[in-house]
């Protein structure tokens, strides 16, 4: 099916419905409002997959749910998952047919969920392969929601982290993302810790004041890639209107205003932001602000954009390693599935474009 070929109004999620809504509904309804709860235990807690299966609720009321609200709108459309890690990918089709992927990376301990928060994303930077399919819109915070469920349910275990580094910008979806982020913490539901979610920005900065000034009680992270304005511009347009000194401002209003940390991401791409001199401005960062820096080696997109020689890189890490213990240089997991964002939903439709001609 291509996107919105179907006229079927597509029924709303009860993923979508906050506990205060959902309250509200009930009220509405003339349901006692510990309904609500039950409802709420059954999604969260339980993991239902059914709105026939909330056995707590009466018959009647399981069937005027399910005449107004799904509970999946999410199918699987391909899985791959890399031998060498075990890092699974994701591609779900929505049930107006657009595509959205989600990531499972193991790390000792860690099981961290990688989530998407829109269909593509308008920020257009140069690497990225979901920067290719430009924004085709946002996701409903069920649909945000569901990711975690299913892949949960697929894995058989909980995510101990969850990031928002899928495709789509966090922060141009604010209010799904924030609802999505509150019910995966509410500690009478999922339960999650708060800390273990953490919103990615490429740096849109009214959205980092607003996080700050909300007092979010989640982890931030930014999408730096440079310090230096021409290079950003240039592999990150979004720079063009945010200028990186603003950008740090804002990221130290956050610190200050949170007392937390913020992570600063940086993906390493040969002839841009990968030399020593590079490898120096980094070390300088983080004695200006309270931060860590995550450096990971690129996933080629393209001939453009792709990692840097293994000399080069090694010289990278040593300069950081000898000066710095708040950078992390990483390796990329799933680097042979394609785990960089968009890049499985890409694959997905060359394939069919090849299958068709
Ligand atoms: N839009 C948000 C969150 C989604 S992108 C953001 O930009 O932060 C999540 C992360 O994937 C970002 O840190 C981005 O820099 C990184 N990324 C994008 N394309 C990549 C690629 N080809 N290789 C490695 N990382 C990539
Ligand atoms: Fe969008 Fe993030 Fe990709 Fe940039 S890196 S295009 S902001 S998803």
């Amino acid at each position: 099916m291509n996107p919105n070929e179907s006229n079927a109004p597509a029924k709303k999620s009860l993923l979508d419905v906050s506990f205060d809504e959902l309250t509200r509904i009930m009220t509405d309804w003339e349901e006692p409002v510990f309904r609500a709860r039950q409802i709420r235990e059954a999604l969260y807690v339980q993991r239902r997959t059914r709105i026939a299966d909330i056995t707590t609720l009466s018959k009647s009321l399981r069937d005027r749910l399910n005449a107004h609200y799904t509970l999946r709108q999410l199918s699987l459309e391909a899985y791959i998952e890399s031998e060498k890690d075990g890092t699974g990918k994701y591609l779900w089709r929505l049930a107006d047919g657009y595509k959205i992927e989600s990531v499972v990376i193991y790390e000792g301990r860690r099981t961290t969920f990688c989530i998407s928060s829109q269909v593509g994303c308008p920020l257009d930077c140069k690497f990225c392969a979901t920067g290719k399919m430009g924004l085709l819109r946002n996701l409903t915070p069920g649909e945000i929601i569901e990711q975690v469920l299913q892949m949960e349910h697929r894995i058989g275990r909980r995510p101990t982290n969850i990031v928002y580094m899928g495709m789509g910008e966090p922060m141009l979806n604010y209010d799904s993302v924030m609802q999505a982020a509150e019910t995966l913490t509410d500690p009478d539901g999922y339960g999650l810790s708060p800390r273990r979610i953490t919103i990615s920005t490429s740096g849109v900065i009214p959205g980092i004041y607003r996080f700050a000034d909300e007092e979010r009680p989640f982890s931030l992270a930014i999408s730096l890639n440079s310090v230096d304005d021409d290079v950003r511009r240039q592999i990150m347009p979004i720079s063009k209107k945010y200028p990186i000194n603003d950008l740090l401002d804002a990221a130290r209003y956050y610190t200050e205003k949170s007392g937390r940390l913020i992570t600063f991401e940086y993906v390493l791409l040969d002839r841009f932001n990968s030399t020593r001199e590079d490898a120096r401005k980094l070390v300088k960062l983080t004695h200006r602000l309270r931060s860590k820096i995550n450096v990971i080696p690129c996933n080629a997109t393209d001939e453009a954009y792709r990692p840097p020689s293994a000399e080069k890189t090694a010289v990278f890490r040593e300069h950081i390693n000898e000066r710095s213990r708040r950078i992390t240089m990483r390796k990329r997991k799933g680097w042979e599935i394609q785990a960089a964002c968009g890049q499985l939903y890409a694959e997905n439709q060359r394939r069919k474009k090849s299958k068709k001609s």
